[in-house]
Order: C-alpha cells, then sequence, then structure tokens
C-alpha cells in the first residue's frame, strides 16, 4: 500500500483517487480552492442552476465503470438522460438541422429532408470512416499509455491504420474528400473545438468525436452535470480519502529523480510514495518543479512546443418568461448558431488573439426542473469560444468585459431569442476567470490544443520522467473533456498499479 497525494480535486483527480483508495492505497487529494470539480459545476444564481463548465456528457460508459469498481453503481447515484434531440444547427442563411440522439439512421432521415439524400449519403459515409478510424486509434491513442512513434511504427497493421487514421491530413481537409457541403463541413468542424483547436489544424483523427456523439449519445445529468463532481467527492470519502481544500500545492517535492512528497503554500511539507497532479501540465512542470530538475527537461520541451487550447467567454443567463406578452422561443437542449464566416472565428481566437467579432453560439437551454425554482423560468448557459487570457502579446479579459456580454445578448436578440425582454439573472464567467477559479493558464479549457499532427506527443504524459509522479486530467494525455479526462484516470491508476 502506497502513501499517494492527488493534486487537485477536478474530475480527474478524483476519478484518480476513487480507483487508487479502492486498490488499497492511502490517498489524500489537496485542492487549492475552495470546493471540488475544478472545472465541472453546476452553479446556482437566485431561481437558475447553470453548468458552467461541461453541459454535455459523452461516453458515459467511463463513468459508468468508475462508479462500479468503486462501489455502487451510477444509476444508484445520479439520474443520465440522454438528451433527444442532441443538437440542434442553426446557419447563417437561415437553414437548420436537427440531430436526433442515439439514431444514426434518424439523422441520415433528417439530413436528407432538411438538404437532400446526397448530403444525407456523405454525412453516413463520414460516419463510417469515423468508426474505422475509432476502432483504429481507441486502443493506442485513447485507451492506452501513449507510446512513443517509434514503438507505435512497430505495431502490427502500422501501415493499414496509418492509411484509416491519415494523421497528416486535417480535420478540414478530410471532410471536404467526403462532401462539398457547407453545412456538414461546420458541423464537423465544431468538433474540432472539442478538444480546443482549430479545425484547419486539427488532425482529422478528430472525427472521431463526431462518431462517439451520434453513436453512443448526448448525454445530461439530472439537476446540472456538475452532479458528477459531488456525486465523486461522495465516492472518494466512502473510500477513505481524504480531502483538504483551499490547500494549494506549491511544490512537489524530489530528490532529483524521484518524488518525495508535496509543500503546500502555508508551508506545511507532507511526505508521499507517490504524487499524482492533475493540476495542469503547465503549471507542473513550470512551477511545482524546479526549473533546475533535469530529468523533467523533456516533458517541459514537449509542453513548450504544443500550443494552448483556446479559452471560453459564457453567459448565465435567468430567464423569466412570465415577463413576455407571447410565447418564449423554444429552444431544445443543445443549439449551436454558426456565423456567416466560420474561419474568422479561428483566425480572431489563435492568430488575432481578440474576442471573436461574430461567433458561433451556444446555447444550453436544459429542459430540466431540477435546474429551475418555477416553470416559468429557464436557465441558460450560452458559451462561445475565445482568445486565452493573455495580457502580454494577446488580449487581457480584464479589459471591459461587459461590454463584450452585450454584445452577445444583442446577438441572442437579432437571433430573435427575446433574451434583452425576459432577462432576470445575468452573468458571464471570462478566460481569466476560469483561470483565477481552477488555476487554469490562460483560461483554456482543454490544456492544450491538437492544432498539429504530433500534438498528441506534446501532452504531458500520464507516467512522468520524475519516477513516482503521474499526471492526470485534461492537459495530460489523452486530452480534456469529461470522457478523456476520465480515461486519464483510469490509465494512471493501472500504471501505478503495475508500477
Ligand atoms: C466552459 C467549459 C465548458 C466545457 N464543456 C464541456 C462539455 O460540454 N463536455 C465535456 O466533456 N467537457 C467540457 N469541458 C471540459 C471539462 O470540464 C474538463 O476537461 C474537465 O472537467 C477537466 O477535468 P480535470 O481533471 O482536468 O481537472 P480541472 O477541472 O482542470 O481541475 C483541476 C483542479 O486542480 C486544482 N489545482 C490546480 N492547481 C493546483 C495546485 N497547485 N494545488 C492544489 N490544487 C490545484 C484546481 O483548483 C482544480 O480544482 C468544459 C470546460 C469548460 C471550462
Amino acid at each position: 500500500m502506497a502513501k499517494i497525494i492527488v493534486i487537485g480535486a477536478g474530475i480527474g483527480g478524483m476519478a484518480a483517487a476513487a480507483r487508487l483508495a479502492r486498490a488499497g492505497h492511502q490517498v489524500s487529494i489537496y485542492e487549492g480552492s475552495d470546493r471540488t470539480g475544478g472545472k465541472c459545476r453546476t452553479e446556482w444564481i437566485g431561481d437558475y442552476a447553470f453548468d458552467t463548465g461541461p453541459s454535455l456528457l459523452t461516453l458515459p460508459a467511463i463513468y459508468r465503470d468508475l462508479f462500479l469498481k468503486t462501489g455502487k453503481r451510477i444509476e444508484h447515484i445520479l439520474k443520465l438522460e440522454p438528451v433527444d434531440p442532441a443538437f440542434n444547427y442553426h446557419f447563417a442563411d437561415g437553414k437548420s438541422l436537427t440531430f436526433p440522439n442515439l439514431a444514426l439512421n434518424k439523422v441520415y432521415d433528417e439530413i436528407e429532408k432538411s438538404l437532400d439524400s446526397k448530403t444525407a449519403d456523405e454525412w453516413h459515409r463520414l460516419m463510417q470512416r469515423a468508426e474505422r478510424m475509432w476502432d483504429v486509434a481507441r486502443g493506442p491513442f485513447v485507451e492506452a499509455e501513449l507510446e512513443s512513434i517509434p514503438n507505435l511504427m512497430k505495431r502490427k497493421n502500422f501501415l493499414s491504420d496509418i492509411k484509416i487514421i491519415s494523421p497528416l491530413t486535417s480535420l478540414r481537409k478530410l471532410t471536404g474528400q467526403y462532401t462539398q457541403s457547407p453545412y456538414l463541413s461546420k458541423i464537423v468542424d465544431r468538433y474540432a473545438t472539442y478538444s480546443g483547436s482549430d479545425p484547419r489544424k486539427a488532425p482529422a483523427v478528430l472525427l472521431t468525436i463526431a462518431f462517439i456523439e451520434s453513436s453512443f449519445g448526448a448525454w445530461h445529468i439530472q439537476g446540472g452535470i456538475g452532479a458528477l463532481s459531488t456525486a465523486l467527492e461522495d465516492r472518494v470519502k466512502t473510500l477513505g480519502v481524504q480531502i483538504h481544500l483551499n490547500s494549494e500545492v506549491t511544490q512537489i517535492r524530489n530528490d532529483g529523480s524521484k518524488v518525495l512528497g508535496i509543500t503546500t503554500a502555508w508551508g506545511e511539507e507532507v511526505d508521499a510514495d507517490i504524487v499524482v497532479a492533475n493540476a495542469d501540465a503547465d503549471l507542473v512542470y513550470n512551477k511545482l518543479l524546479s526549473s533546475e530538475l533535469k530529468v523533467a527537461k523533456s516533458e517541459r520541451r514537449k509542453l513548450q512546443r504544443s500550443e494552448k487550447s483556446l479559452a471560453g467567454f459564457s453567459l448565465l443567463l435567468g430567464l423569466d418568461n412570465s415577463k413576455l406578452s407571447t410565447p418564449a422561443p423554444k429552444l431544445n437542449h443543445h443549439n449551436i448558431y454558426f456565423p456567416e464566416d466560420y474561419d474568422q472565428e479561428f483566425n480572431e481566437i489563435f492568430d488575432l488573439k481578440r474576442p471573436v467579432s461574430d461567433p458561433t453560439i451556444y446555447i444550453c437551454a436544459p429542459n430540466d426542473p431540477l435546474m429551475v425554482k418555477s416553470e416559468n423560468k429557464e436557465a441558460w448557459f450560452v458559451l462561445v469560444n475565445a482568445p486565452r487570457h493573455e495580457p502580454q502579446g494577446g488580449w487581457d479579459w480584464s479589459n471591459n468585459p461587459q461590454r463584450y456580454a452585450q454584445k452577445l445578448i444583442a446577438k441572442l436578440d437579432a437571433l430573435g431569442l427575446e433574451v434583452s425582454s425576459r432577462l432576470d439573472v445575468m452573468e458571464f464567467r471570462t478566460p481569466l476567470d476560469l483561470q483565477n477559479s481552477v488555476s487554469a493558464p490562460g483560461g483554456s479549457i482543454y490544456g492544450t490544443s491538437s492544432n498539429s499532427a504530433r500534438s498528441a506527443f506534446l501532452r504531458a504524459s500520464n507516467r512522468s520522467p520524475l519516477r513516482n509522479l503521474y499526471c492526470v486530467g485534461g492537459s495530460a494525455h489523452p486530452g480534456g473533456g469529461l470522457p478523456l479526462v476520465g480515461i486519464s484516470a483510469e490509465i494512471v491508476a493501472d500504471a501505478i498499479g503495475k508500477a
């Protein structure tokens, strides 16, 4: 039995802690903020509850497995609900497309109805390619520690697998090989943003996200996805894990080759056999470990070469429909409003580094009675992609964010969504807020982006070259988003089991 310290009580940190405690280790978590869950959180403001982090759960099997293997099944604790339809897409020319949930054939029918059968066929073939990519990529690139390129090259079927994955083709280019539809192209492009990336640079294999979402479904958790954080906190406590809140870790102590423990901001030194870092890898290698540490040099160099994920600007809108004299516009759960020029969004975020002038707008409008206190009310979480907070050489988000919030509300009104006339509560969250609340550098949503063919190899490895240090969570392999973060926890727990 090892004494293990987990730095950070995000989903990845708690998921790893649960698995490790269940395996018999003595685990404690040191969390810098005053709560658990990290980015995954449901916030109440007045009569309205908002998922201010994840608002869409995909691949729930990852968390079913976690809860099952660490105690009671998830179904005894949380009510997981498929969201139907999964998505409503609206385009600048007035066209819209509805994607039903968990029914590939119905998606086909919807595309045929709203566009034509040729485009529906193209979607079908895209999803077939995505499925083949998932079959090939899942094992070596997602579910296991990432091997080096020379080792991957030794794998059986390497050449045929490479043909399917097309590592040097961008997501945008791959889509173009299947369809010229500007509608499908935008829908596929958007999946690059699920890893904080630009579809023109992100590798084609991100098409697998579209397949995963349509095959395994889009899910909600009753009461808000933040309930996952609460359930995980309960689970780790039940397993005997000690959680220390308001306990920022300022140093990972080591003897130059292996971990010795941590030091907290209060100067407390705690010894450990193993440290699992759920803090962003950038902080781990550039702040918590000394820049003199030779064994960490290769990881530090990798992180320097990676590009950071995009950030997000969100509005939390409490809407009181009793203020309207006519029926309120009806939205489904997940709604996307694309702008005319989607490329300009990525130019502004990654190159010009300024707030997007005409952004794609995502509105999460859950039809969940547990997220409002009266039936006349609606709680909308509105998210647009944004450049990171970078006061030097980028955008400084302390610079009049109210103006941007007002601009977005005007845009929502212009879309006919009647926001101003029924607005009861309005708050916003900038990338700087995310940086301050959960130590996400620059407010990046997903750690590093996948903006190049080698991006997977530039993420922090789960097993650090500093012996007995492991990295878990969105900035480590295999990347950000709830499913991957849950997988990273499993990889780390397995790696420690085998250490
Ligand atoms: C606006 C937004 C929307 C999103 N939407 C989705 C979505 O719809 N679906 C989806 O799957 N994912 C989504 N995500 C991504 C998802 O939330 C994250 O990938 C996931 O929650 C990250 O988990 P993590 O384990 O990496 O930890 P984090 O949530 O990053 O938590 C890390 C924790 O470590 C703590 N910490 C950091 N440094 C220290 C230190 N030095 N000492 C002690 N503690 C420290 C932090 O306070 C924090 O609690 C979204 C994220 C955001 C912000």
